[in-house]
């Protein structure tokens, strides 16, 4: 018999489980998932909770309902991964393999800044996490205003609009509370923008600007003074806040750092097509935990297993892997007030301006603010529970496509005129 490991049953690990599980016969192939946590959480829905607006038994499900029939799940902490023996040690219990999968993320570090943990739950908040996000929206129901600061520790983070999302969601619950004219928010990143890609870093540092949000680009943190209520970075900058919403940084399981598999951030390198380790042919990482030149987010993962399922029965019948993944990524972007944007690119083709996922038709405005846009994010929950995580296909094409889309020269006036 042989063994496919799937490290970790988030999304990725989830969706690779699945959708192996019927391609592989269950006389010759055992798939295990092993996860520390009986509870999947929809992470998508943290954005929300500071908020208000979903409760938390509504991103929660037991992780075993959402495996399908025939796959194993072990629950329990992954200590390390010995990839020379095919051997991995969960809570000291030997799993051997035939052949690995790392789908276990990345998870916020506030301990890897000075003085971020002082604060925490005080002045000092995030909401990549439930409690967190719980924490965070108890503060905001009894805050009274000052200087709030959504700030961003490194890239890369998971989902790297989230943080954006939050700022325009803030500024929008503040105004329908009627206290907007007492919390200046100010978004403090290490990006020298708004975001990475010229031509909706452009239209979101826009809509900041219009929301009356102020930007502080290029900080790199290298402390949090609570006491003080500051954030000071590298070059001695010092940004005020009475309340610090952060993204710490992100980084991947410490068992990756153990087994001397990944990098600097314990993310693990892979090649950016296939998912294959350079190191050992039979470990691949997929999802948050791959160190890939492209967004971390569930779309992300949704479009490489794609790729990954196919590549995989060639690979294990010992043929060249024939599929390649181009970096697929869109992302919904929240923008208050009942609307959002959506955005889709790849590895070599930025965010541009257009309608998705029909051609000309939509529904969703790319680049663009809708309130059709907004419902499809909160749709996608749903989706998410009932076709993604089960494996079912999508109406939506695996490599992203220039149709409906429209080319910008990304100079600033260019920009301000093609997008809608
Ligand atoms: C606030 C927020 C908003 C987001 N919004 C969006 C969005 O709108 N769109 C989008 O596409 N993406 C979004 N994302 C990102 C998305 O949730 C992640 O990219 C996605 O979950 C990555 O899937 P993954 O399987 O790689 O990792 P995860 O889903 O994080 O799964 C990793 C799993 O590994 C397990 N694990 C980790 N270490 C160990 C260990 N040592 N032992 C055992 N188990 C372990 C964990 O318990 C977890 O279940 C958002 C994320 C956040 C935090």
């Amino acid at each position: 018999m042989k063994r496919l490991l799937v490290l970790g049953g988030g999304t990725a690990g989830t969706m690779v489980a699945n959708r192996m599980r019927p391609l592989l016969p269950e006389d010759e192939w055992q798939v295990s998932v092993v996860d520390q946590y009986e509870t999947h959480h929809y992470q998508p829905g943290y954005l929300f909770i500071p908020f208000g607006r979903f409760q938390s038994d509504e991103i929660l499900r037991t992780r075993s309902r959402y495996l399908t029939s025939g796959v194993e799940l072990v629950i329990g902490q992954i200590d390390r991964v010995r990839p020379d023996d095919d051997v991995v040690l969960v809570d000291g219990t030997e799993l051997p393999y035939d052949f690995l999968v790392i789908a276990t993320g990345v998870e916020p570090r506030p301990d890897q800044t000075p003085g971020m943990t002082e604060g925490w739950g005080k002045n000092v908040f995030d909401f990549y996490t439930l409690a967190g996000a719980r924490a965070l929206g108890e503060r905001l129901a009894t805050w009274e205003g000052g200087g709030l600061v959504v700030h961003i520790t490194e890239m890369p983070i998971k989902c790297p609009v989230a943080p954006l999302e939050f700022a325009f969601l803030a500024d929008s619950f503040f105004k329908e509370r009627g206290m907007r004219d007492r919390v200046d928010i100010t978004y403090v990143t290490p990006l020298d923008a708004a975001f990475t890609k010229p031509v909706a870093a452009g239209l979101l540092g826009d809509m900041l600007e219009v929301r009356g949000i102020r930007i502080e680009p290029d900080f790199y943190i290298e402390r949090v003074d609570v006491d003080a209520g500051e954030i000071i970075s590298f070059d001695e900058r010092v940004v005020p806040f009475d309340l610090l919403v952060t993204v710490p940084l992100n980084m991947g399981a410490t068992y990756v750092e153990r087994s001397g598999m990944g990098n600097e951030l314990n993310c693990v390198p892979v090649d950016k097509h296939t998912f294959l380790s350079p190191h050992w042919d039979n470990v691949f990482a997929i999802g948050d935990a791959a160190d890939l030149p492209i967004s971390k987010a569930g779309s992300v993962a949704h479009f490489a297993v794609d790729v990954f399922v196919d590549n995989f029965l060639e690979h294990i019948k010992g043929k060249p892997m024939t599929h390649s993944f181009d970096g697929h990524a869109n992302c919904f972007v929240e923008s208050g007030s009942g609307k959002a944007m959506l955005i889709d690119f790849n590895y070599d083709v930025e965010p541009l301006p257009g309608r998705y996922p029909l051609p000309g038709i939509g529904p969703l405005t790319l680049l663009g603010e809708s309130r059709v846009n907004h419902w499809g994010k909160l749709a996608f929950r749903w989706l998410y529970w009932n076709a993604l995580l089960p494996g079912r296909d999508l109406p939506v094409p695996t490599a992203m496509s220039m149709r409906g889309k429209k080319r910008v020269v990304p100079t600033p006036t260019s920009e301000k005129e093609m997008v809608p």
